[in-house]
């Protein structure tokens, strides 16, 4: 029998779930409120709100049920899982969605995090501000994300005006960390309690989006990978989790510091499409489905580019050797993500070469 797997959000992410469950012989139902979303090219794709009546009830007949966005209403992933299997579970959903419960996860887990205070009214911000010194980041509790509802803070002008930008809503005053680097662990636990990590990704961020991912993260050394590993099991483990489970990480001297988690496949694991023996998206929906993982392990050096905003010509980039393009099927605008190249180089040393030579196709203006 082929199983439907009913999915909340239908943009990119949705969409690449759809391309690796075809050939495992899934189909796919979307609900996504936007007009003409990128995975509605492929599948069949209910325009409702996330928690209209008429979703969950199209929601409830599929075998399963997940999700590529992680703003999804908890209460229709609550109301779901009491008519059809929800993964991961909306538990994971809820934490997620709040950076607070987020931090306060870490830190029952014993996972180092950067120093953090919540916050609800300009007193309490005010005495946060004094606590956690001059260099720190506010940040909103819930519905952030590609560095929106995000205010650096370096002065105490900086934060009137963090507070005037921000305030009014939870947040959360957070020390700001001067990082190394920015690394991710895309991991992912099945129905069975299998669990299987990728190798760490180097991350770049531009304004808050992800821009660049190096995977594996170069100069990667074993202990850092278990260190990675070792947090990743206890987050999957902590919410049972089924899927992939992305945690974003920051290095500080040879140090990991848990920055959030995403309960969905990851931006930074869109390298493992052609870099890696198994795609997220695949061992997502192997999760799901109560198959065995397939393997993590990298195949080659990979570089991804994001294409935000533009979209250089793609005869261009994909006359680079061992470039792939992947286009998501959106209406350019300033800021969007519109697609991404990967590129598998055997070497970190010719993966460098070829993402300089691809960075300046992408990105013009350096
Ligand atoms: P986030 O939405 O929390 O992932 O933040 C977006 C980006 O802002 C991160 O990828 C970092 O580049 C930066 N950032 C967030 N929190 C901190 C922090 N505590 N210290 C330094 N940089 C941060």
């Amino acid at each position: 029998v082929t199983p439907t797997i009913g999915i909340l959000g239908a943009g990119q992410l949705g969409r690449m779930l759809a391309l690796s469950g075809y050939p495992l012989g899934v189909k796919f139902v979307f609900v996504d409120p936007a007009p003409s979303p990128p995975a509605a090219d492929l599948a069949p794709h209910l325009q409702l709100a996330y928690d209209d009546p008429k979703a969950l009830q199209a929601l409830s007949q599929c075998d399963s049920v997940t999700y590529e966005f992680e703003n999804v209403p908890e209460a229709t992933a609550r109301a779901l899982s009491g008519s059809v299997s929800v993964f991961p579970a909306p538990e994971a959903l809820h934490v997620a969605q709040d950076r607070w419960l987020e931090k306060q996860c870490f830190a029952e887990l014993g996972i180092p995090t950067p120093r953090s205070v919540a916050v609800d009214t300009l007193t309490e911000f005010d005495a946060a501000v004094r606590e956690i010194g001059p260099h720190a980041v506010a940040k909103t509790r819930r519905m952030g994300y590609d560095g929106k509802g995000q205010r650096l803070i370096r002065s105490t002008r900086d934060a009137a005006s963090a507070w005037a930008a921000l305030g009014g809503v939870p947040l959360i005053l957070e020390e700001l960390v001067p990082f190394e680097r920015e690394l991710s662990l895309i991991a992912v636990r099945s129905s069975t309690g299998q669990i299987a990590c990728y190798p760490l990704a180097q991350n770049e961020h531009h304004d808050g989006i992800l821009r660049v991912t190096l995977a594996p993260a170069p100069r990667l050394t074993p202990a850092l990978q278990l260190e990675a590993e070792r947090y990743g099991a206890l987050l999957l483990e902590r919410f049972q989790y089924v899927g992939v489970l992305a945690l974003e990480l920051f290095q500080i001297d040879g140090r990991l510091l848990a920055n959030e988690i995403a309960p969905r496949v990851h931006n930074s694991g869109h390298w493992t499409i052609e870099g890696a023996v198994t795609s997220q998206f695949e061992n997502h929906l192997r999760a799901g489905l109560g198959l065995p993982l397939g393997a993590t392990q990298a195949t080659c050096a990979a570089g991804m580019i994001n294409l935000i905003g533009q979209i250089p010509d793609p005869a261009t980039i994909l006359e680079l050797p061992g470039a792939h393009l992947h286009l998501y099927g959106k209406t350019p605008r300033a800021g969007r993500k519109l697609g991404h190249v990967t590129l598998c180089a055997r070497t970190a040393e010719e993966r460098q070469q070829r993402v300089a030579r691809l960075r300046a196709l992408c990105d013009p203006s350096p």
